[in-house]
């Protein structure tokens, strides 16, 4: 099959990109480097089927062009990461909103099968525990920007659901909850990566707020291993789905147990929202989700524990940088 993969180079991308290659598949990568890197591709770059394109889902005339031989686009391109989003607001919103117009345009000639990269962000503030597909979904005030990422990729659904409904387009809409690994960098505010990183540098482990608010972390592998049975399950198209794993923890139990896994003398550092964002930053207490809509599906439980996610990142980390 040719897959199109957008933000292909990221994280979840390049990681999604290496097991559709060894699956046989042809698979076109498309991506501004902004927060991927070409290294994430290193081990694909001479494979056969394997192609790679720089430039932007803002290009509507380059995503048509890549779209076109596509029957299955993986649209994963996506100003991401809170830190992000709240230096650069406004050129996020326009990159989560457009990019997935024309990637959805685009696919809407072809009938590609689509997936739409949406977040646990949709759910804002709601407080019904675990979070189900079909909730309600509470976010804040227009002022606090940091509302504007969850809002974009909750108008994402809504365009990717409204050409399905109206035209049979082929979609599937993937809310990602905090998926981490190997490739996950903390420049953009990741929780994991940075505490590991702070970890074997021996420097603070730095919590917002009190640590107690909770989240539940999946390995890129397997949430890998779940985009690829979606694809293979026609149940899938139509539908919106909660990806993840619900074995939550606190951030500062998450700190405490990167500590005790890189033997590091680092201490745990509270930090008030205050110091890092703008005052009135919002955080969510709890993310817990609902995942029983996809263990029906394709009959996913996730394999990895949250030991075995830090383990993977620490012996990256420790690996030597190849000359
Ligand atoms: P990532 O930053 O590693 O990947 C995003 C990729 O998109 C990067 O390679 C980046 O260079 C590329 N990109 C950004 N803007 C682009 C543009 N205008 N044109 C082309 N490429 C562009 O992040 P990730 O964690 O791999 O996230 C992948 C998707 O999953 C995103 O849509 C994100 O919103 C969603 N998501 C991820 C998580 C998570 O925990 N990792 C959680 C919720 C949602």
């Amino acid at each position: 099959m040719h897959i199109l993969i957008t933000g292909g180079a990221g994280f979840i991308g390049s990681h999604l990109s290496e097991r559709l290659v060894a699956d046989g598949h042809a698979v076109t990568v498309l991506d501004d480097l902004s927060t991927g890197q070409m290294s994430n591709l290193a081990a694909l770059t001479d494979q056969p089927g394997f192609d790679f394109v720089e430039g932007s889902i803002l290009d509507r005339a380059l995503v048509a062009k890549l779209v076109e031989p596509a029957e299955v686009v993986f649209h994963l391109a996506a100003a991401v990461g809170v830190k992000l989003i709240m230096e650069e607001p406004s050129r996020s919103i326009l990159t989560n909103v457009a990019g997935t117009e024309n990637v959805l345009d685009a696919a809407l000639r072809n009938n590609a099968h689509t997936f739409i990269a949406s977040s646990s962000e949709v759910y804002g503030k709601t407080t019904k525990f675990p979070f189900n597909e079909d909730d309600d979904l509470t976010i804040g005030a227009t002022k606090n920007l940091r509302w504007s990422y969850a809002c974009a990729k909750t108008l994402d659904e809504f365009l990717a659901l409204a050409h399905a409904r109206e035209s049979g387009l082929p979609v599937t809409v993937l809310r990602f909850f905090n998926t981490t690994g190997p490739r996950q960098t903390g420049r953009y505010g990741m929780v994991l990566p940075s505490f590991v990183t702070s970890a074997l540098e021996g420097k603070p482990l730095m919590v917002h707020g009190t640590g107690d608010q909770s989240r539940c972390f999946g390995h890129v592998a397997d949430v890998v291993e779940a985009l690829c049975r979606l694809m293979a399950t026609p149940k899938a198209r139509g539908e919106v789905f909660n990806i993840g794993t619900d074995q939550e923890i606190t951030i500062r139990g998450l700190a405490e147990q990167v500590i005790e896994a890189t033997g590091s003398s680092s201490e745990i550092q509270l930090i008030p929202y205050d110091e890092v964002y703008p005052v009135g930053f919002e955080d969510m207490q709890r993310r817990l989700p609902d995942v029983s809509k996809l263990k029906a599906a394709i009959n996913f439980r996730p394999k990895l524990p949250l030991s075995r996610i830090i383990d993977d990142i620490i012996a990256e980390r420790r690996a030597p940088v190849p000359a």
